[in-house]
C-alpha cells in the first residue's frame, strides 16, 4: 500500500467492526475479497450524503461492504436496492446488514442485473444514485439502463474501470477489458452524461445524468 493510501485511511476512513469483519467472513466462506476499499467506501457515503439521494440501486452485492457504507448515508425512508446474481452471497450480506442495523433501509433483488433492472424499468421505478460493482462485460448495458432508470440530476457510478491496469494496455484485447474501454467511451461521451474518471481504488467513474 502506498505511503498516501496508508495516509488517507489512517485519517479519513473509520471502519466499524461489522465492516472491518466483512473481508475475513469472505475468506472464511471461500468467497472472492473483491468489496471496494475503504476509502471507496467512505467516497461512496459522501456522495450519498452530499447529492441527498434517497433511492439507490447497486449492482453487485457480495458481502453488503459497500451497501452498508451506501446505507449509513441515507437519510429517514431511504432504501438501497441491491443486486447479486449469487444467492450465498446475498445470504452473507443480508446477515452483515443486519448485524449493522439497516435491514429496513436494504432491499436484495437475487437475479441476472440487466434482467433486474429491466423489470424495475417496467415497473416505471427511478433512482437518485447507480453503483455498479457487478460483471464488467455488463458495464455498457448497466450504464445504459441506469440513465434509463433515473431522476434528472441522478448520480451514476461505476468501479474497475481502469481493471488493474489491463484496460490501458491497448494490447490487452480481452473481452472484459475491451468492454469497460467501452465503458469509459460512454462515460466520457455519452450526450446525457457529464463525467469523470478518478484514480482512486481500481479507477472509479462518476458521472451526473443532465436534467
Ligand atoms: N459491491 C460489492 C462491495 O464492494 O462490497 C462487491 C461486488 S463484487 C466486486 C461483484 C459481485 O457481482 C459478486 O458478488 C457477483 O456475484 C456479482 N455478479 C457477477 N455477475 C453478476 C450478474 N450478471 N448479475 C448480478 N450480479 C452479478
Amino acid at each position: 500500500m502506498s505511503k498516501e493510501l496508508q495516509y488517507i485511511r489512517s485519517l479519513f476512513v473509520q471502519e466499524d467492526a461489522i465492516l472491518a469483519s466483512i473481508e475475513d467472513g469472505l475468506e472464511e466462506r471461500g468467497m472472492p475479497r473483491i468489496s471496494v476499499p475503504p476509502e471507496i467506501g467512505k467516497f461512496l457515503y459522501l456522495l450519498v450524503k452530499i447529492s441527498g439521494a434517497e433511492k439507490i440501486l447497486e449492482l453487485g452485492t457480495l458481502a453488503g461492504y459497500s451497501t452498508i457504507w451506501l446505507a449509513r448515508a441515507l437519510p429517514e425512508g431511504g432504501t438501497v436496492v441491491t443486486v447479486d446474481n449469487r444467492q450465498e452471497h446475498t445470504a452473507f450480506a443480508r446477515e452483515n446488514v443486519q448485524r449493522a442495523n439497516l435491514s429496513s433501509k436494504v432491499s436484495f433483488q437475487i437475479g441476472e442485473g440487466v434482467k433486474v433492472m429491466e423489470q424495475l424499468l417496467r415497473e416505471k421505478q427511478q433512482f437518485d444514485l447507480f453503483f455498479i460493482d457487478a460483471d464488467k462485460l455488463s458495464y455498457p448495458q448497466y450504464i445504459e439502463k441506469a440513465i434509463a432508470l433515473s431522476k434528472p440530476g441522478a448520480i451514476i457510478v461505476a468501479d474497475n474501470l481502469f481493471f488493474h491496469g489491463r484496460v490501458l494496455d491497448e494490447s490487452d484485447q480481452n473481452d472484459a477489458p475491451q468492454r469497460l474501454r467501452q465503458t469509459n467511451q460512454l462515460l466520457a461521451k455519452h450526450p446525457q452524461l457529464e463525467s469523470i474518471l478518478l484514480p482512486i481504488g481500481d479507477g472509479i467513474g462518476v458521472a451526473r445524468v443532465k436534467d
